[in-house]
C-alpha cells in the first residue's frame, strides 16, 4: 500500500507491455542460433541499440512516472507513490528479484506560495517578483520579513561590506552562471556556492534573509530551487531563489535606488525525518553472481515540475538496461542491479544507505553507473577508479564511438554512487549533451515534454552497451 492511489491504479495504468519480443526475435534470430557467447561485441552492441531504438520503453516509462506520479520530494506523498511505481514497474518486467530498501529521509515542505515584493521603488512602485524558497530553508513565518537589500556578486564582496552594512538586510547574491563556459556543469559549479552556502555566509554578518540569483541562464521567467546548506552553529535565515529575469530587474532598480525595501514571505519548514525506500531490481549473474554491476538514477525530485530530466530519465534508463537484456534473451554472467535511489536532492541518504548495506553484506560491486545529467543525447562517460580500470574502459572506446559515445576524458561518477568509492567500486557517470540541462534543472519547466524519445532511448542503450562490456569482460 502507498499513499494516494489504489493498488489497481498501477496494475491497470502502469502496466507497461513488457515482453513483446517479436521484433527482438527477428533482430536476434541470427544471434540466438549461435548463442550470445559467440556473438561479437560489435554485433551485440548494435543489437542493443537497434532494440532500444525500435522497441525501447524508456519514454513510455518516463511518461507514466511524470504524469501519474509527478514531482516527488523525499518524504512527500509523491515520493511514496514513486516508490510503488518503481516496484510495480520492475515487477511487471519480471526481473529475478525486486525489493525495497528502507531508509529514513529528511522531510522538508514548501507550504503555501512564497511572496517576494519590491515595496517602494521610485521607478515602479510595488511589484511582485518571481521567487522560490530554497530546499531546506526555514520560513519567514506568516508575518514575513521587510528589509533593505544589499547586492553582492561574491562572498569576498560580502565580507568587504562587513557587518555594519549587512546587519538587518536581505543579501542578494547575483553572480550569474558564466554563459561562455561550454561545460555547463562547470558554469553551474562556478555559481552554486551562493545557493548552497550564501545563507550562512550572510547570517554571520547579521543578514535577515538571502535571495540568490537562480542557477539558470539569463532572462528566464521562473526560479530554480535547490538545496541550501546551513553551517553548524550559525543562525539559520530564510533563503530563496529569484528568477534571472527578475534578478536583472532588481539589480537595475537598486542602481538607481539603494533604499528599496523588500517584503519576503515563505512558509516552508523542516519536519521530522520520514521513512522511505530505495527501489532495487536485479538479474542474477549466471557465472559470477557475486560480482555486482549497479546502474541507477535518483527517484526523488524537487517539488516543482515533474523531475523529468532530473532524474526520472536516469531511473527509467536504469530499469531499461535490465529490460533490454531480458527482452534480448541476454543472460549476464555477473549480477546486474538497477537501483532507484531516494533523496539525492536534499540529503543523499539513499546512496549512503545503499553503500552501508553493501558493505555490511560484503557485497562486491565491481562498477556503479549513474545517469543524473538529463535524458539527452549521448556524448560519453565520466569515470573515477583505478588507472587500470580506467584504461580498460577507454579500450572499449572504438566499440562505442559509432554511437556518439566519444568523450571518456572527464573524471567523476555520480552523487548517489559516490559512497561506494571506499569499497573500491569503479564509478561511472553517463555523460549526455548538457547544453539544455540547466534551463530545466530544479524548476517547474522540468517536465516530460522537454524530453526527446530518441535521445532518451539512446541513453538507455549507451548504458546497456557499457554494462554488457563490463559484464562480459569484468574489470580485472
Ligand atoms: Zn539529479
Amino acid at each position: 500500500m502507498f499513499l494516494g492511489f489504489p493498488d489497481r491504479f498501477f496494475t491497470f495504468q502502469f502496466k507497461i507491455d513488457v515482453m513483446k519480443p517479436l521484433l527482438a526475435v527477428t533482430l536476434f534470430v541470427c544471434l540466438s542460433t549461435v548463442g550470445y557467447s559467440q556473438t561479437t561485441d560489435k554485433d551485440l552492441i548494435k543489437g542493443i541499440f537497434d532494440a532500444a531504438l525500435k522497441e525501447g520503453k524508456s519514454y513510455q516509462m518516463l511518461h507514466s512516472l511524470c504524469t501519474k506520479v509527478g514531482h516527488r520530494l523525499s518524504g512527500s506523498p509523491g515520493a511514496a507513490a514513486a516508490v510503488e511505481w518503481g516496484r510495480h514497474t520492475m515487477d511487471d518486467f519480471g526481473f529475478d528479484s525486486v525489493w525495497l530498501q528502507p531508509v529514513m529521509v529528511p522531510h522538508w515542505v514548501r507550504g503555501q506560495a512564497e511572496v517576494g515584493r519590491v515595496v517602494n521603488s521610485k521607478k515602479i512602485g510595488s511589484k511582485d517578483l518571481t521567487i522560490l524558497a530554497l530546499g531546506g530553508s526555514i520560513g519567514t513565518g506568516p508575518a514575513g520579513i521587510s528589509a533593505g537589500i544589499i547586492e553582492v556578486k561574491s562572498f569576498d564582496e560580502l565580507k568587504q561590506y562587513g557587518e555594519k552594512n549587512v546587519q538587518g538586510k536581505i543579501v542578494f547574491f547575483n553572480r550569474p552562471m558564466d554563459p561562455t563556459k561550454i561545460n555547463t556543469f562547470a558554469a553551474y559549479g562556478g555559481a552554486v556556492e551562493q545557493r548552497a552556502n550564501g545563507a550562512s555566509e550572510a547570517a554571520k554578518l547579521g543578514a535577515v534573509a538571502v535571495m540568490v540569483r537562480s542557477m539558470g541562464w539569463t532572462n528566464e521567467t521562473y526560479a530554480h530551487t535547490g538545496g541550501v546548506r546551513y553551517a553548524p552553529m550559525v543562525r539559520q535565515i530564510p533563503a530563496v531563489a529569484i528568477s534571472t529575469q527578475h534578478a536583472d530587474l532588481l539589480s537595475k532598480l537598486l542602481k538607481d535606488d539603494r533604499d528599496i525595501q523588500f517584503y519576503l514571505e515563505t512558509h516552508c519548514e523542516m519536519l521530522e525525518d520520514a521513512p522511505s525506500f530505495n527501489v532495487i531490481g536485479q538479474i542474477k549473474g549466471s557465472e559470477y553472481k557475486d560480482e555486482i554491476i549497479v546502474i541507477g538514477g535518483h527517484l526523488d525530485s524537487w517539488d516543482v515540475g515533474q523531475g523529468a530530466h532530473d532524474d526520472g530519465a536516469g531511473c527509467v534508463q536504469a530499469i531499461e538496461v535490465l529490460r533490454l537484456f531480458k527482452m534480448m534473451g541476454y543472460k549476464p554472467k555477473r549480477t546486474i542491479r538497477a537501483v532507484l535511489y531516494m533523496n539525492e536532492e536534499n540529503g543523499l541518504r539513499g546512496g549512503q544507505k545503499y553503500a552501508e548495506i553493501a558493505k555490511a553484506k560484503r557485497e562486491n560491486h565491481i562498477a556503479a553507473i549513474e545517469s543524473d545529467r538529463g535524458g539527452f543525447a549521448p556524448r560519453g562517460f565520466t569515470m573515477s577508479g583505478s588507472d587500470a580500470a580506467k584504461a580498460k574502459l577507454k579500450n572499449w572506446k572504438a566499440l562505442l564511438e559509432p554511437y556518439d559515445l566519444w568523450d571518456f576524458s572527464q573524471e567523476g561518477g555520480g552523487a548517489d554512487i559516490g559512497p561506494l568509492a571506499p569499497q573500491g567500486t569503479m564509478l561511472i557517470g553517463y555523460l549526455p549533451d548538457s547544453q539544455r540541462y540547466f534551463s530545466y534543472h530544479h524548476t517547474q519547466e522540468d517536465t516530460f515534454d522537454k524530453v526527446d524519445k530518441r535521445e532518451l532511448e539512446l541513453g538507455s542503450a549507451s548504458m546497456a552497451a557499457l554494462v554488457f562490456l563490463l559484464d562480459r569482460y569484468g574489470l580485472k
